[in-house]
């Protein structure tokens, strides 16, 4: 066999054997993060390393320090683990090395984002003119979402604002729910926005953003420029906004609807959760993760916008060498990124794994078992504080430290990794079921160990 080969087929086997191993080993192992610094740390030859040593040094020192996050007893955060076909096309997508910037450097990365954006766009039921940026995150997709809504509003207002900046602009004023994402308030500073342009929009008992409270926020604010952020899926309990009655007041105000939606936007993709989104598709920008809930490799994501012209005008850039400037969008005109690496590949992929049914199926199994979760702690005596519409549980085990107790034990023992969360002033554990190879044995499992170390 020659080299090259002997090396990627060494390396596809120890990828599948850890994902073998996934079921059975310990979740989160206590990790001595300094040796493993170590480990890595050996002093950088002058000579060049033959790439077989390479690879059996790299698995040998990050064996220890890997996080069995794509397995099925991981609920930490709102993480899920890739799919065989995404991860499969991935390695393709490194093996092929593209460069996903535009048809020139990759026709094919660039048709298959094309695919894999307009199923993407039908499975949420978003407008079929919607433009989709291939971005690196929910973070990623905020920033290009506002950065779309930061040129519209100021537009409207006569304001250029890819020319002139900001300095001179008419105040742009962001209102968001008291619960948004941390991202958000990111992404505003990047925008230079600045987070003292947010007006925090209270929330009703479950942290979704009530109506009657964003329509006095708009008369508050009065006219001018405005962008408000809404959420589909409360990153503590799952909440979704009512999009439809929030998007209505924006478009009277005159303002820009922008969806957080980093996992909640997939509640569309099944008939059983999609009334929680109803009129997601009225709002103008999304912001959707591929590599949560999706289960699609990092950094897989998805900016949308229902203004192709406001996306590519915030976000594209020109250079006498480029083509795809000023005619149709190309790829790099929708991400803050230029070269980047081809994650459309996997995207398709996982989509055409799954099917249409097979990502509906991927959501409400994953509800199902989040009120699994949620029954079998209740039963045993614990308060789940949350209602339980979407992946996401809270639960309460009396006071902060106790629960704190609870959490932190059932980190230590591995067969499953919970998290744990400050909501509404109290500690609370915080689960989260997004992954497509757990089961209902996984969930009785965790749930056991979690009632004897409580007990
Ligand atoms: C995870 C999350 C984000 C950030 O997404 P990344 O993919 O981590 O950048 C933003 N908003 C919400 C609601 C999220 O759950």
């Amino acid at each position: 066999m020659d080299e090259i080969t002997d090396l990627f087929r060494r390396a596809a086997g120890h990828a599948a054997d850890y994902r073998r191993s996934l079921p059975d080993r310990p979740v989160g192992v206590p990790v001595d993060q300094a040796a493993l610094t170590r480990a890595f740390a050996v002093p950088l030859a002058d000579a060049p390393t033959p790439p077989e040593q390479v690879l059996a040094e790299l698995v040998a020192a990050a064996g220890p320090g890997l996080v069995a996050t794509a397995g099925p007893r991981y609920f930490g955060f709102v993480i899920g683990g890739a799919s065989p076909a995404a991860t499969a096309a991935d390695m393709l997508a490194a093996g092929w090395d593209q460069n996903a910037f535009n048809a020139v450097t990759s026709p094919a990365a660039v048709a298959a984002e094309a695919a894999a954006g307009t199923w993407l766009k039908d499975l949420l039921g978003l407008p079929a003119s919607t433009s989709v940026g291939f971005v690196t995150g929910g973070q990623a997709a905020n920033t290009a979402g506002l950065a779309a809504a930061r040129h519209q509003v100021l537009a409207d207002a006569g304001w250029d604002v890819e020319r002139y900046g900001l300095h001179g602009a008419p105040p742009v004023r962001v209102l968001a729910g008291a619960e948004r994402h941390a991202t958000v308030d990111r992404s505003l500073r990047l925008l230079g926005l600045g987070t003292d342009a947010l007006h925090a929009v209270p929330t009703d008992g479950q942290g979704a953003i009530a109506p009657d409270a964003l329509a006095v926020a708009l008369r508050d604010v009065g006219p001018g420029p405005t962008v408000v952020c809404l959420q589909a899926g409360n990153v503590n309990t799952g909440a979704v906004d009512d999009l439809r009655r929030a998007c209505e007041l924006v478009h009277r105000h005159g303002g820009w609807a922008h969806v957080d939606g980093a996992f909640g936007l997939w509640a569309a993709a099944a008939p059983g959760t999609r009334h929680l989104v109803d009129g997601l598709e009225l709002a103008d920008s999304w912001a959707c993760d591929g590599h949560k809930w999706l289960n699609l490799p990092y950094d897989t994501a998805f900016a949308f916008c229902a203004r192709p012209d406001a996306h590519a005008a915030a976000m594209s850039y020109t250079a006498a060498y480029l083509v795809g400037s000023g005619g149709v969008p190309a790829a790099a005109d929708l991400t803050a990124e230029s070269s980047r690496r081809a994650r459309g590949f996997a995207a398709w992929a996982g989509l055409r794994e799954l099917g249409r049914d097979g990502v509906a199926a991927l959501v409400e199994r994953c509800c199902a078992l989040a009120r699994r979760f949620a029954d079998g702690l209740a039963a045993a005596g614990f308060e789940v504080v949350n209602d339980v519409v979407l992946n996401q549980v809270l639960v309460g085990f009396g006071d902060d430290a106790r629960t704190d107790r609870v959490v932190g034990a059932a980190q230590a023992d591995g067969t499953c990794w919970v998290g744990g969360t400050t909501w509404r002033g109290r500690r609370l554990m915080r689960i989260s079921v997004s992954n497509a190879t757990t089961t209902e044995a996984d969930v009785d499992r965790s749930v056991a160990v979690i009632r004897r170390l409580a007990g």
